[in-house]
């Protein structure tokens, strides 16, 4: 019965390029880029500084000492990885899951300090509740998880450790990065600090646009008792 339905679902929407709308094998997930388009997202060089956007060459020292860093894999500019985000977030097309995680594992593998080193843990950067029940999940979950089932060995998943306590405008409403800061201060609080503390946390969201949000979940993670908290998204804008 299933592969009945799955053939009438194929005959009648066959998986296509979320880009150039080449038409891909049945085996493809509904959502997805074709090889030539996946090769056309920018894999970034290095990580981010959380509070000017500088780029950094290691995950141990900033430009701004102690400010989070943000291991970003593209950037927002970039087409593909723009219409794949859309896809999952606005239009609910959680297949745009995968190809956002190959992306991520593109970037992961060639960061020395990211594939040479295990034993990290991933939390996602969660959504008010209201906005969870909005949207019907949340987008950040959704990489975590497939992120941490391509790569187990390497990183963990927590899950319900992190609450959003306040629903914040959207950040792109927001002109001037004071107003995001004052906004974002004390969103997030740690459900059970026990699961974080000595922990390496990659923080997970799909696009981190002036590093606030990130940098406030991060901030309630280390009074937690975290040993290092860094970001992890697919693109930074
Ligand atoms: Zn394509
Ligand atoms: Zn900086």
């Amino acid at each position: 019965m299933i592969s009945v339905i799955q053939f009438l679902i194929d005959a009648l929407f066959p998986p296509q390029c979320v880009a150039c709308d080449k038409k891909l094998p049945s085996s493809a997930r509904f959502v997805s880029l074709c090889d030539e388009c996946l090769e056309r997202v920018p894999i970034r060089n290095g990580f981010v500084c959380s509070v000017c956007g500088a780029r950094q060459f290691s995950l141990i020292n900033t430009c701004h000492g102690g400010a989070l860093i943000i291991a970003a894999a593209t950037d927002y500019t970039n087409r593909e990885a723009q219409l794949l985000i859309h896809a999952l977030k606005y239009n609910g097309s959680r297949s745009a899951t995968y190809p956002l995680t190959e992306i991520l594992i593109r970037y992961i593998e060639s960061r020395e300090e990211l594939s040479t080193h295990s034993g990290f843990i991933l939390i996602a950067v969660p959504l008010h509740k209201k906005r969870l029940r909005e949207r019907g999940f949340n987008q950040s979950e959704l990489i975590a998880k497939s992120l941490h089932e391509q790569l187990p060995d390497k990183f963990s998943y927590l899950n319900n450790v992190l609450n959003r306590t306040r629903n914040t405008p959207s950040q792109t409403e927001q002109k001037t990065h004071p107003d995001r800061n004052k906004n974002m201060s004390g969103a997030f609080e740690v459900v059970d600090p026990k699961e974080v503390v000595g922990k390496i946390i990659f923080l997970v969201d799909d696009v981190s646009t002036s590093g606030a949000t990130i940098r406030e979940a991060g901030r309630a993670l280390k009074n937690a008792g975290a040993r290092s908290v860094f970001g992890l998204v697919v693109a930074k804008a």
